[in-house]
Formats: structure tokens, sequence, C-alpha cells
């Protein structure tokens, strides 16, 4: 039903947040400081209240089957039609993405959109109508200081370029395609990205939380009656941290990696609220390399679907509002 609901409610996008479970040293702490409901949450600490809106609120009790088959199944679905879709994992270090976009591959009740989708997929390709022909391919890069590396490329040091060719669009030049046909290849591939974004030999301790990574799926259709084929595609980001840093304490790389990590997603935001405003008449696509490589997948014929993850700590207080006014302002 909520799958449904979604269906009519995305018009271009959609608003989410995710409220992760305290963990670690944090399991002592009494969740006093966030107050939810479907709609609706509400942070506060003594006199500073705050309230936000979202198109649903999921709480540190979510499972990772409610989340995927609310937020995405029905952008999936949308996808075999032809349309384009994308979901981002959007919030500080520590709070969830990785969790919700990827999981646990190996282990059903924590996968998580991801590899959700992989079985979505397959399984809707093998009760298809049979006058269909299915051709799924994957490709998987990172965006690390503003350089794009291919996560599934033999050499994942390489610096990728962006380029744009009328008819083609926006592609990043020599990035690897690799053509799917079962649900374990395809999470075979999805291992072997991560292992690379996790240890990519240029990289300095967790990288990962200062990079975005985009796993993007086409699927293209052929009905073999009348030759008509369709292409959707699908791309599922998970986004550096957004975490501020202490300006006085970071100098030199970890500065100017903290500028660009801002930059990035504050032209993300610009670009989603001036899609979402509908009237201005500049989208600032091109002001960073992560939009760029978007560009056609948002707006347009396209769905798109944020979800903001926060901490339940009292520690993070600070930083979940600061994620909750990004998403708000947004949308
Ligand atoms: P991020 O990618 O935002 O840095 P992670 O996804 O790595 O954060 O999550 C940080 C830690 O919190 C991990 O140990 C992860 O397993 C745990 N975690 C995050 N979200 C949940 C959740 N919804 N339920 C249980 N554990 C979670
Ligand atoms: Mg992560």
């Amino acid at each position: 039903q909520l799958a449904r609901d979604m269906v009519q409610h995305i018009c271009d996008w959609a608003l989410f947040v995710r409220i992760r479970p305290f963990i670690g040293s944090e399991i002592n702490e009494t969740k006093g400081l966030i107050q939810t409901d479907t709609k609706t949450i509400t942070l506060s600490r003594q006199e500073n209240v705050r309230n936000f809106r979202f198109f649903r609120v999921f709480e540190e009790t979510c499972t990772q089957i409610d989340l995927y088959q609310c937020i995405a199944v029905p952008i999936v679905e949308k996808v075999f039609d032809g349309y384009n879709g994308t979901i981002f994992a959007y919030g500080q270090s520590g709070t969830g993405k990785t969790y919700t976009m990827v999981g646990d591959v190996r282990r059903n009740e924590l996968k998580g959109i991801v590899p959700n989708i992989f079985s979505h997929i397959f399984t809707q390709i093998s009760l298809s109508n049979k006058d269909i022909s299915y051709v799924v391919t994957v490709t998987y890069l990172e965006i690390y200081n503003e350089e794009i590396r291919d996560l599934l490329s033999g050499d994942t040091n390489k610096k990728l370029t962006v380029r744009e060719k009328p008819g083609l669009g926006v592609y990043v030049k020599d990035l690897l395609g690799f053509t799917v046909d079962s649900l374990e290849g395809v999470t075979e591939i999805l291992l072997k990205g991560n292992k690379n974004r996790a240890t990519g030999s240029t990289k300095l301790n967790d990288t990962s939380s200062r990079s975005h990574a985009i796993f993007s799926i086409l699927i293209e259709s052929r009905n073999r009656v009348n030759n008509k084929t369709t292409y959707g595609k699908l791309n599922l980001v998970d986004l550096a941290g957004s975490e501020r840093v202490n300006k006085t304490l970071a100098t030199g790389d970890r500065l100017r990696e903290a500028q660009k990590i801002n930059l990035s997603l504050s032209v993300l935001g610009n670009v989603i609220s001036a899609l979402v405003d509908g009237k201005a008449s500049y989208i600032p696509y091109r002001n960073s390399k992560l939009t760029r490589l978007l560009q056609d997948s948002l707006g347009g014929n396209s769905l798109t679907a944020m979800i903001a993850t926060i901490s339940p700590s009292e520690v993070d207080f600070e930083e979940s509002i600061y994620t909750l006014m990004y998403a708000d302002r947004v949308r």
C-alpha cells in the first residue's frame, strides 16, 4: 500500500529519513532527543526544538526489506518502463548510508537496497512475457576529490574523464560496463567494487566515507514482436559523509578534501532544489562531477529519492539537525 501511495506521490522525487539504532558505546543512551511519527521528526534539546516533515520517517526498528519496499520498489518498476531513477543516501559518516544502500549482501535480512534490487530485477525478468528480451548492464564508480575512478577496472587508480556527445548525453570515457544475467553474477561485481572502494591503493584511511560511490544499472528491454526498445537507468548513490570538518583542526589534504565534499554536496542540493522548484531557468549541473554525471537522471523523465540518515545519539545532535536542514532545503 505504501509503495502504491508513493508512486502516486512521486512526481519527481521523494525525501525520507532513517534513524539508525544506538550502536557500540551508545547503547546506554536513551532516545529522548528524537520524536517521530510516520511523516514528521522532531529533534529537541532544551529550548532548541526543530521540526521536519518528510515523505516518510523510518525509525530505528525499520527493517531493510520494509525500507526497500517503500522506497525502491516503485522506482525499479518505473525503470523497467523506461524511466530513470536515482536513490541517494545522504548523511554524516557512521549513520548508516552504506548499511542502507548495500548492507550485508550475504545475509538476507541485512541486505540493503542494492542487493534487494538485484533480486527484484532478475525475478521480474524471469516472470516477464517471453516476447521481451532484456539486457542488464552495470557500472560502478567512485568520485573522490572530484576525480572519477572505475571501481570495476583492474586499475582503480586511473582517473577517468567526463564526456558529452549529442545523442549520447553525458558519459564517463573508458568506464567499464558489465552485462549481467544472474543474481550471482551481479552480486559478485558489487562485492568486487566494494572491495576496491575500501582498499584503493592511493587511499589513506577510510576514504570510503569521503567519496561518493555510484552503482548504475541500465535495463534495456526489446519487444521482439514490434522491435520497440526502451532504456531505463537506475543510479544508486552512497554519498560522502556530510559532516562539517573543524576548520581549525583540518589542514592540507584533509581540508581540501573536505572542501570538495562540501562543494559537491551543496551543488547537489542546489540542483535538486532548482529542479523541485520547477521555475529555475538555470540548473547548475556543471558545478560538480556528481551532478554532471547524474545530469540525465535528475529531472526530466526521472524519479529521485533521497534518504537522509541520522544517528540517535546526543553527541551527533548538531550534525543530525544539519542533515535534516539540508534535506529540508532540497524539498
Ligand atoms: P555510513 O556509511 O553512513 O558511514 P555505516 O552504514 O557504515 O555508516 O553504518 C555505521 C555503523 O552502524 C555500521 O556498523 C552499521 O552496521 C551500523 N548501522 C547503521 N545503520 C544501521 C541500522 N539501521 N541497523 C543496525 N545497524 C546499523
Ligand atoms: Mg559508508
